[in-house]
C-alpha cells in the first residue's frame, strides 16, 4: 500500500535517474509530488472559420474543408508535406516535416480542425507549421478537457509528471480531515476530489471548485497554526524599564524634516505600547517611500538608550547594508554614544563569531542584519525590540523566530503591502496595527510613461538630461545574462550597450544577484555616492533601496512583471525633493497593455492592487501577489478574501468549542496539521 511519506522512487517506472530530476524541483516524497500543482492549464480553443480577430503567433483551431490534396516532396533528406487551404479567401499554407503519411489521412472535401500556431507568410498569406489534425468529433472531445502544465526541469517531461501524479491520485486513499457539516455549510468539495481535479480537471468548473477547496485548506491551516501558537503562550508582562528619552528626543528635535502626521501617530502608538502592561506586537503598514526607516531608527534609539539591544532584519544584504550606513550616519549626526553592528550571511566565520559574542554580552546596541539574525547561533543578552523590515519578503515562521529571540522583545513588522484593514486584522491575528497613510508633503508625485521599444533611445536622451541636472537613474532588466529561452533584456549586455551609447559622458554600473556580497555592496556604495550615474540592475533593488537623488526609473520588458512588483520597483524613485519619472517599456506585441495602463495612471498601491484584481480572469489561478509573506501557494488574499474570512471564522469557532482540539471528531484535523508542518508545507 502506498503512503504519502513514501519516496517518489516507489512509483512504477521511477528510478534513481528520474528521482534525481525530481529532486531538482525539491520533490522527494509522494506528498511532495501530489502537492506540486500545475503551473497552468491548457485549454483547447473553440474552432474558428475566420481569421478576423486573430494575431500572428496565436494558437488557433481552424475549421477547414479541404479543396486540394496534400503534396509530398523531398528537400535533401527531409520529407515535406504541404497543403494549400483557404480561410475566407486568405491562403493558409499547412506544412509538416517528416510526416509523409499525412497525405493518406486527409480526404478531399472533408472538414478537419487544424490546431497550431498561425503566422504570416508574406503580406497576404498565412501559414501553420506542424498543425495537429483532428476530425470535428475528436476535437469536440478535446474541447471539454483541461490539461495540466507543470513546471519542468531538464530531463523531466510534462507527460512524465502527469503519469506519476496520476498513479498517485489513482492509488492513494486521501482521507478527509474536515468535519462533514463544515464541508456542507461552506459548500466545499472533498479533499480527495480537490486533489484529483486540481491535477486532472474534468471541466473548467471542476477545476475552480477544486482550487476553492485547496485554497480553503491553506487558509484554514494558516489560522490553525496561528491559534495553536497563541494558546501556548500567555501574554508576556512588560518587564522592560523604559525611563530615559534624552537621545530619542535629541534625534527627534534634530530631524532635517518634519515628520508626517502618519509617522507621528505611529510613533506615539508604539510609545504607548512601550508603556503598556504587556509586551506587544505591531504591524506598521506604509506605502513605499512613506518613511518607515526613520521610525525604526527612533524607536530603536529609545530602546538602546534604556540599556537594551534593538535589532532590525532586512530581506537582502543590500538593504541591510544600506540601513547600517544610514544608522551610522544618524549616530554621527546626533552624536549618539551607541554602537551599530551589522550581521549578514556573507561575513566570515570569524567576523560572525565576534558579532555573536557581542550580541551575547550586555552592551546595548543597534543590531542590523539579514536572516542571519535569527540563526540558532545568534543569542541575545538583552533584546528589547525586534523589527522585521519589508515583512512581505519573509515568511510567518521567520517573523516568529525573530520574536522568540531574547526574552520576549517588543515586535514590530513593517510592510508596504497594501492590505485593506479588515484583511490585515484577520491575517495578523492579535497584532496591533499602525498605518502611515500619508507621504512626506514636499514630494512631487512621480510622472509615468509607457513606451514601446522603438522609443527607448528617446528615454536614453531624457536620462542624459536628468544626469546633466545632477540626478541619477535606474534601468531594470529581467535577466542577469542572455538566455536562449526569452528575448528579455539582461543587465550584462545592457550595461555594455549603455556604456557604448553614452560613451564616456555617463558612468554606468551593473548590479545583480549573482555578484558576491562585496561586489554588490561596492556598486551600491558607488551609486549612493554618485560615482555611478545609471545603475543597470535586476530586481535585486526592488525592496527598500533608498537613493533619493535618483529620479528616473526605466523598466525594460515591463509587461513581464506583475503590478505589485512594478509598484515596488517604481518606489525606488520619488524619494527626494526632485521631480521623478518612471518609464515602463512595453515589449509585447499588444497595442495597449492593460496592467501598464493601470500603473502608469496611478501611484497609489491600494488602487493598483484593487485594479489588479479586476483584471484577473477566471483562468488566473495563481495570486496577484506571489509573496513569501503568508506562504500561500494557491490562495491569494485579495482574490480569495471571502474564503479567507470563512476559514478564519471557522477556525475561531473550532477553537472556541474545543480549544486544544482534543475531541475525537477533531483528531484528523490535528493529524493533518501535523503532517503539513512536518512537510514544511505551511503553504497548504
Ligand atoms: P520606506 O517607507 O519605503 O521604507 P524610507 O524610510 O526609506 O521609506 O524613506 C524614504 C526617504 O524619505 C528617505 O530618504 C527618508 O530620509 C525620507 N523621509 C522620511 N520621512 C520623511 C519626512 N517626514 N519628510 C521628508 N522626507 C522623509
Ligand atoms: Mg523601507
Amino acid at each position: 500500500m502506498m503512503i504519502l511519506e513514501d519516496s517518489i522512487k516507489t512509483l512504477k517506472g521511477v528510478g534513481d535517474k528520474i528521482a534525481g530530476f525530481y529532486e531538482k524541483l525539491s520533490l522527494k516524497s509522494l506528498w511532495d509530488l501530489l502537492f506540486y500543482f500545475p503551473r497552468t492549464y491548457l485549454e483547447f480553443p473553440k474552432p474558428i472559420d475566420s481569421l478576423a480577430d486573430i494575431c500572428d503567433g496565436e494558437i488557433v483551431a481552424l475549421r477547414i474543408c479541404i479543396q486540394e490534396s496534400p503534396k509530398n516532396r523531398k528537400t535533401g533528406k527531409m520529407d515535406i508535406t504541404t497543403l494549400n487551404t483557404f480561410v475566407e479567401n486568405v491562403p493558409v499554407n499547412m506544412v509538416w516535416f517528416r510526416s509523409p503519411y499525412i497525405k493518406s489521412q486527409l480526404n478531399l472535401h472533408n472538414t478537419y480542425i487544424f490546431y497550431g500556431v498561425i503566422k504570416s507568410d508574406g503580406p497576404h498569406r498565412k501559414k501553420m507549421e506542424q498543425p495537429v489534425i483532428y476530425t470535428e468529433e475528436k476535437y469536440a472531445k478535446e474541447l471539454l478537457s483541461v490539461q495540466p502544465i507543470y513546471g519542468l526541469t531538464k530531463g523531466l517531461s510534462n507527460n512524465q509528471i502527469k503519469k506519476n501524479v496520476s498513479d498517485i491520485v489513482n492509488s492513494l486513499e486521501i482521507e478527509e480531515f474536515l468535519p462533514n457539516d463544515l464541508l456542507k455549510k461552506r459548500k466545499l468539495e472533498s479533499f480527495s476530489y480537490a486533489l484529483k481535479q486540481i491535477h486532472f480537471p474534468d471541466t473548467f468548473d471542476c477545476l475552480c471548485q477544486a482550487r476553492q477547496r485547496l485554497v480553503y485548506n491553506e487558509f484554514f491551516a494558516f489560522f490553525l497554526n496561528m491559534e495553536m501558537t497563541k494558546t501556548k503562550e500567555e501574554d508576556v508582562p512588560n518587564h522592560f524599564k523604559l525611563l530615559k528619552n534624552e537621545y530619542y528626543q535629541k534625534c527627534l528635535d534634530g530631524l532635517p524634516f518634519a515628520l508626517t502626521d502618519g509617522q507621528k501617530t505611529c510613533l506615539s502608538e508604539v510609545m504607548d505600547d512601550f508603556n503598556g502592561k504587556f509586551v506587544s506586537q505591531r504591524l506598521i503598514q506604509g506605502d513605499v517611500g512613506s518613511g518607515k526607516t526613520i521610525i525604526a531608527f527612533l524607536l530603536m534609539t529609545y530602546m538602546v538608550e534604556n540599556g537594551y539591544q534593538a535589532a532590525i532584519m532586512a530581506p537582502t544584504e543590500i538593504l541591510a547594508t544600506q540601513h547600517y550606513h544610514t544608522f551610522l550616519k544618524y549616530i554621527e549626526d546626533y552624536d549618539l554614544p551607541f554602537e551599530a553592528i551589522l550581521l549578514t550571511g556573507s561575513k566570515t566565520v570569524k567576523e560572525k563569531r565576534m558579532v555573536y559574542e557581542k550580541l551575547a554580552s550586555d552592551t546595548p546596541c543597534y543590531v542590523i542584519g539579514t536572516n542571519a539574525l535569527i540563526q540558532e547561533k545568534a543569542n541575545y543578552d538583552s533584546l528589547g525590540l525586534v523589527i522585521t523590515d519589508e515583512q512581505h519578503r519573509f515568511g510567518v515562521k521567520q517573523r516568529d523566530a525573530f520574536r522568540k529571540k531574547g526574552k520576549g522583545p517588543f515586535t514590530l513588522v513593517m510592510s508596504a503591502t497594501p492590505i485593506p484593514r479588515t484583511l490585515s486584522m484577520i491575517l495578523y491575528g492579535d497584532m496591533n496595527i499602525s498605518v502611515i497613510s500619508d507621504v512626506p508633503a514636499k514630494r512631487l508625485p512621480i510622472k509615468n510613461a509607457v513606451i514601446k521599444q522603438k522609443d527607448v533611445p528617446t528615454a536614453y536622451q531624457f536620462i542624459y538630461k536628468e544626469i546633466r541636472l545632477g540626478r541619477q537613474a535606474y534601468v531594470i532588466c529581467p535577466l542577469v545574462e542572455a538566455s536562449e529561452k526569452t528575448e528579455s533584456e539582461n543587465v550584462t549586455d545592457y550595461g555594455k550597450k549603455l556604456r557604448q551609447y553614452y560613451q564616456d559622458t555617463v558612468s554606468v554600473g551593473v548590479l545583480h544577484g549573482r555578484m558576491t556580497a562585496e561586489e554588490k555592496a561596492s556598486v551600491m556604495e558607488e551609486f549612493a555616492t554618485q560615482k555611478i550615474d545609471v545603475l543597470v540592475s535586476t530586481t535585486v533593488v526592488e525592496v527598500g533601496v533608498n537613493v533619493p537623488n535618483a529620479t528616473v526609473m526605466l523598466i525594460e520588458n515591463a509587461n513581464r512583471f506583475g503590478l505589485a512588483q512594478l509598484h515596488q520597483l517604481r518606489g525606488r524613485v520619488g524619494r527626494g525633493e526632485h521631480q521623478s519619472y518612471c518609464i515602463f517599456v512595453d515589449s509585447s506585441k499588444e497595442d495597449k497593455n492593460k496592467r501598464l495602463d493601470v500603473i502608469s495612471h496611478s501611484n497609489d498601491g491600494f488602487y493598483i492592487a484593487s485594479e489588479d484584481l479586476k483584471l484577473r480572469g477566471p483562468g488566473d489561478f495563481y495570486g496577484i501577489r506571489q509573496s513569501g509573506e503568508f506562504d500561500f501557494s494557491l490562495g491569494d488574499i485579495y482574490q480569495d478574501a471571502p474564503v479567507l474570512k470563512m476559514a478564519s471564522e471557522d477556525v475561531k469557532e473550532l477553537f472556541s468549542s474545543d480549544p486544544k482540539l482534543t475531541l475525537d471528531e477533531h483528531a484528523k484535523i490535528k493529524e493533518y496539521l501535523y503532517h503539513l508542518n512536518q512537510h514544511q508545507y505551511t503553504n497548504l
